[in-house]
């Protein structure tokens, strides 16, 4: 059975980007039942000689009357038990917020294993956010680029034990 990695994290901090990463053109299985596919994309993924399906909880950026916190909530619990795995997600130019705390929360009661990120890590100008990411007690953070594919051989390295 493929192994499931989900990709959960506040609006902004770059989840898309990475899984469009992973993915590249092989977006797949995508679910047509209503406000599943909105929601959640799921894509067959390859990172070395690592092959697992990656779910992307999207869905968090649209406004609607429902709060934000109640929506990332439960999608991202949703996302959780989908999978076997939680990249947690922070931007570390921004450091850790709030917002961030109540992932946090949520994914030491809920999932099992837990790798963090420190996305839009380029540059001197994440230092401070990494070193924030620390604290929140998940372990030794990714330092990513999602966007320019820096720490991807790193994001290998906590995966492969796992996996
Ligand atoms: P999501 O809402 O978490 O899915 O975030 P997106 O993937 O849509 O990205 C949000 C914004 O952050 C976009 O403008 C991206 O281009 C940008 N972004 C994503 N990854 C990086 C990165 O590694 N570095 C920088 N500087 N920007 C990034
Ligand atoms: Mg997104």
């Amino acid at each position: 059975m493929s192994l499931t990695l989900a990709i959960v994290g506040r609006p902004n901090v770059g989840k898309s980007t990475l899984f469009n990463r992973l993915v590249g053109k092989r977006l797949a299985l995508v679910d047509d039942q209503p406000g599943v596919t909105r929601d959640l994309r799921e894509g067959a993924a390859r990172l070395g000689d690592l092959r697992f399906t990656v779910i992307d909880t999207a869905g968090l950026e649209e406004a609607t009357d429902d709060s934000l916190q109640g929506r990332m909530r439960r999608l991202t619990e949703r996302a959780v038990d989908m999978a076997d795995i939680c990249l947690f997600m922070i931007d570390a130019r921004v450091g850790v917020t709030p917002t961030d705390e109540v992932f946090a929360e949520i994914l030491r009661k809920r999932s099992a294993h837990v790798i963090l990120a420190a996305n839009k890590a380029e540059g001197a100008a994440a230092d401070a956010g990494l070193i924030e990411a620390y604290a929140l007690g998940l372990g030794e953070p990714v330092r990513l680029s999602a966007e320019h594919g820096e720490g991807l051989n790193e994001l290998y390295e906590q995966l492969m034990p796992i996996a």
